[in-house]
């Protein structure tokens, strides 16, 4: 169902959907014992462009749990499979995506897909590839990975079977060492060489599906933090030169996202590791190619950014937040060494921050909550993730309040949607472009090329320098649809209903009008 907004200040145009937009917002500062506050206005043209390309998504570690998951849920809904299970039959779905599965309130009980107030991509025609250091056919992947009933394998088994992932990028430094016997599919030579290799792979893909984007998005295992060494890591030029030096500490995720980037591909980084280093997000901006990262936010972290969000935004003060892991799957076994579980601690650390400092009624300057992480490898349990966290919060006059939270799930079937939905929100920004209402059209410029719009999707956002970290999981959502709205010229949803509450505003709304000619302009 396509959305059409009636108002004159949106046109559709064949290639576009243009948006005149009041963008509002507050500046405000500390002087003496006053706070002073300046509501401020920009007048922006939002362009949206409206022909949804031919899309490609290269997936790194395209053979393991969330590769395979995510290319068996692709098909699986395009085929619109239904399988037995022991509750009945089941149907494919993309229940945990909010681009597919989630809605927005566009007016009195009118709810839509938020994927389709503005074009997206259907994840139906989306075309997968990809590498993996291990060389298994995806079937096998699938079989390998443990996370689908049989009986929808068997019927996956034909069409996952033609893929086989590339050969990739392999240094044991970097993943723990139980990886070793996966290691079976691998580009040889130097660092250098890999790169061109990698280019190659982006450009043979394109050309042979004829596509008209590609985004690469990281699901390999978990790397250990490089050390980011002045003159290597530090600026675009230093990486460049280190990688045609075959320098030893450049990770191969940095490798991939150097050749994405200088392929023009998106690239977007699930996994913890700081594959962004500073030369690399130098060389993003100057090729003008989005980046985004870093680690899936699909389970623990995901519940901490909102019961945080709950109890600061309530005035309950958090004090202790203890978080344990068990799973058993290959991601618990590479992350079961220090090294690796280290990029994961940091991932899952910072998470609480922004929550924490924007009370200083509860904290005093500085001040944090305890917060530990532990994570373990069990391997019976597999791909089923138990996560317990126990959240202990000072109430009213030295009360104590203890929360504690057991959650199971199937890990892959949690990071699926959120990898769709990182590609089809990545995509779409890619298509947004602002100017202010007085410049040219020469002006229109996209979002800055780290785009932390992705940060509702991601455990650790990576934002452009001088940008606030937003972790509180609304406030996040509420950036991503907030700025859908002002694509097609409508205001944040405020939620004060007062359409509801004011007898004046009541009558407008219940005659039997077009909608446009009801709310608009009352005032007049
Ligand atoms: P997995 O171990 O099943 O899959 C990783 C795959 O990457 C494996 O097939 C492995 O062979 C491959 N690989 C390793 N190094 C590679 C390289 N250099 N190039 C190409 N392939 C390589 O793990 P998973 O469960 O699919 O998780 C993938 C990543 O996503 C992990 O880093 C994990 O921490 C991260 N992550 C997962 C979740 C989740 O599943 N809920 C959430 C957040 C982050």
């Amino acid at each position: 169902m396509e959305v059409v907004v009636d108002s004159d200040n949106v046109r559709y145009d064949v290639d576009f959907i243009e948006s005149k937009y009041d963008y509002q917002f507050t500046e405000a500062e500390k002087i003496g014992d006053k706070i002073l506050v300046t509501p401020k206005t920009s007048h922006l043209v939002i362009r949206t462009q409206r022909k949804v390309p031919r899309l490609g998504v290269m997936l790194v570690g395209w053979g393991g749990n969330n590769g395979s998951t995510l290319t068996a849920a692709l098909i699986a809904n395009k085929l619109g499979l239904s399988w037995p299970t022991k509750k009945g039959t089941q149907s494919a779905n993309w229940f945990g995506s909010i681009t597919q599965a989630s809605t927005l309130h566009l007016g009195r009980n009118v709810n839509v897909a938020l994927g389709k107030l503005l074009p997206t991509v259907n994840p139906d025609d989306i075309v997968v590839d990809g590498w993996d250091i291990s060389g298994r056919n995806l079937a096998e992947a699938m079989e390998r990975a443990m996370v689908f009933e049989p009986c929808l394998q068997e019927m996956l088994k034909p069409h996952m079977k033609k893929f086989k992932p590339r050969a990739s990028i392999y240094s044991p430094d970097f993943i723990a060492a139980n990886q070793l016997s996966r290691a079976d599919n691998l580009i040889e030579g130097t660092k250098q060489m890999q790169v061109q290799q990698i280019c190659r792979d982006i450009e043979s893909f394109k050309a042979k599906e004829k596509l008209d984007k590609v985004i690469i998005l990281w699901t390999a295992n978990t790397e250990r933090f490089c050390d980011v060494i002045p003159g290597v890591h530090d600026t675009a030029s230093n990486l460049k030169r280190a990688i045609a030096g075959n320098h030893a500490e450049i990770s191969p995720s940095t490798l991939f996202a150097y050749a994405a980037v200088s392929m023009g591909c998106p690239y977007i980084n699930g996994s913890p590791q700081n594959t962004f280093v500073p030369g690399l997000i130098e060389f993003a901006e100057k090729k003008d190619v989005f980046i985004g990262g870093d680690d899936f936010k699909s389970g623990q972290t995901k519940i901490k950014s909102v019961i945080v969000d709950f109890l600061v935004s309530a005035g309950i003060k958090p004090v202790s937040i203890v978080s344990y892991n068990h799973l058993g799957n290959n991601d618990g076994k590479n992350l079961s060494s220090q090294a690796q579980f280290r990029s994961k601690e940091i991932s899952k650390s910072n998470v609480v921050d922004d929550m924490v400092d924007s009370n200083d009624i509860l904290y005093k300057p500085g001040e944090k909550p305890d917060h530990v992480v532990v994570i373990k490898y069990v391997p019976y349990v597999g791909d089923s993730k138990r996560a317990m966290d126990e959240y202990v919060s000072e109430i009213m006059m030295g009360g104590l309040n203890t929360l504690a939270i057991h959650n199971t799930c199937e890990d892959s079937l949690l990071a699926t949607p959120i990898m769709l939905d990182l590609i089809i929100l990545t995509e779409l920004c890619t298509r947004i472009k602002m100017k202010k209402s007085n410049q040219s059209d020469q002006e229109f410029t996209g979002f800055h090329v780290v785009l932390s719009v992705l940060s509702y999707l991601i455990k650790a956002p990576l934002v452009p320098d001088g940008t606030p970290v937003v972790n509180a999981l609304f406030r996040q959502r509420a950036c991503i649809e907030n700025i859908m709205r002002a694509c097609v010229g409508l205001p944040p949803d405020n939620n004060m209903l007062l359409e509801y509450k004011l007898p004046f505003l009541m009558e407008e709304t219940i005659q039997n009008e077009p909608p446009s000619k009801k709310l608009k302009y009352d005032d007049e």
